[in-house]
């Protein structure tokens, strides 16, 4: 061994000597933990303020749910927060949205207001999380919902107690999440007393949107210059379903809900920045139905093909995008999972031949496209880095 090697290897023993002897002061010394916590806790809490999105004249869109009900690791269920004019409104809170939205850290009580594109279990599951943990970060008014009414032509199958399905509107909903909640707020009010939960913040107000009719739209959100309305997508049997349309400082962004390629939609995303649009992408569907049929599980090979006729593939939405001259569209409610680079390239397959390059984006949770007011920039980011 000549004197460098020599000396290099003494060096490396040194260092993993010192490495060692930091690690066991660390493991054998609580008050040192303690210091350790402390700074790692005001650290990440001084980053993660992210209250300026609030008043910074611009309009952000953040995807707090980007999956569907088909079991996905790195997806919430559908989730879409817009953030602008001092205002935070949700679109849709699928299950574990909520979850994302927390990681966030975006100011949860400025959460004043959530839309459902309609009433499926994918778009309401966590409506009771996102209420009660507004409340908890500060929110000392009511929140409102608004969603679609009870379903027009009502055929309600019957259970074997005679009540009926398919029957509730927004209202219903609303009026039992409150119901469910309401022990939860109860206590928490006794337990931190009134000065820090208002309970006015615990409460629920529902609002059913009336129908618009084709090529018209029903305001449903306008303060402080952010503008939100709903128009109708063909989402059937479930109706009505709304899209949303969403304005402020100039920039116009599509949140399509569910829904199979749809005229009414394109009429609203004329010329839009950008249009966050649902995703289904039928050969990959038709292909995991074929392995639960070879599987021997038949019947969840049939609900998976019973999605196919009511969503809009990918080649699809890139159309509609590209004949509203929409700059930018970003996919969501993916249909399947994409777990791999390869099944992502096979989900955008045909894609690149309808929109240029940097014209699609495919979404994901933490997701956040931002458009200052007055300009045509769009920029993106991911709050979960
Ligand atoms: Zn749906
Ligand atoms: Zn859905």
């Amino acid at each position: 061994m000549g004197r460098k090697t020599r000396f290099a290897a003494i060096a490396v023993a040194v260092l993993i000597a010192l490495g060692l002897a930091g690690f066991a002061a660390v493991w054998t010394m609580p008050a040192l933990q303690d210091g350790l916590a402390k700074r790692a806790v005001a650290g990440r809490l001084a980053a993660g303020d992210k209250s300026a999105l609030l008043t910074d004249k611009a309009l952000h869109i953040v995807l707090c749910g980007t999956g569907s009900p088909m079991p996905d690791p790195v997806r919430a269920n559908a989730c879409t927060a817009v953030v602008a004019g001092g205002h935070i409104v949700i679109i849709d809170t699928g299950p574990g949205s909520w979850s994302k939205f927390s990681q966030m850290r975006l100011p949860a009580g400025a959460i004043d207001a959530v839309l459902f594109t309609h009433l499926h279990s994918d778009h309401i599951g966590a409506l009771g999380e996102f209420a009660v943990q507004s409340w908890i970060a500060g929110r000392k008014t009511p929140l409102d919902v608004f969603g679609p009414g009870k379903p027009e032509e009502i055929k309600p199958p019957l259970d074997a107690e005679g009540d009926a399905y398919g029957v509730s509107g927004t209202a219903d909903v609303v009026r039992g999440f409150a119901l469910a909640y309401d022990s939860d707020s109860g206590f928490r009010i006794a337990h931190h007393g009134t000065d820090y939960l208002n309970p006015e913040g615990a409460r629920l107000v529902a609002h059913e949107v009336a129908k618009p009719a084709l090529g018209s739209a029903v305001t449903v959100f306008d303060k402080d210059g952010l503008k939100i309305s709903a128009f109708l997508v063909n989402h059937h049997p479930v109706e009505p379903a709304f899209g949303y349309r969403v304005e402020y400082q100039g920039r116009v962004v599509i949140v399509s809900g569910d829904t199979k390629k749809n005229e009414n939609l394109a009429l609203f995303a004329k010329d839009a920045d950008v249009l966050v649009h649902e995703a289904l992408n039928a050969d990959m569907a038709r292909t995991i139905a074929e392995g639960l049929d070879h599987s021997g599980t038949p019947r969840l090979a049939k609900m998976v093909r019973d999605t196919i006729d009511y969503h809009t593939s990918p080649v699809e939405a890139a159309e509609i995008a590209r004949d509203a001259k929409v700059k930018l569209l970003v996919f969501t409610h993916l249909v399947p999972p994409l777990p791999n680079a390869l099944m992502r390239h096979m989900f955008l397959r045909g894609v690149s031949e309808v929109r240029g390059e940097g014209e699609t984006v495919l979404g994901y949770d933490g997701l956040m496209i931002s458009l200052p007011g007055g300009s045509t920039t769009i920029e993106t980011s991911d709050l979960l880095r």
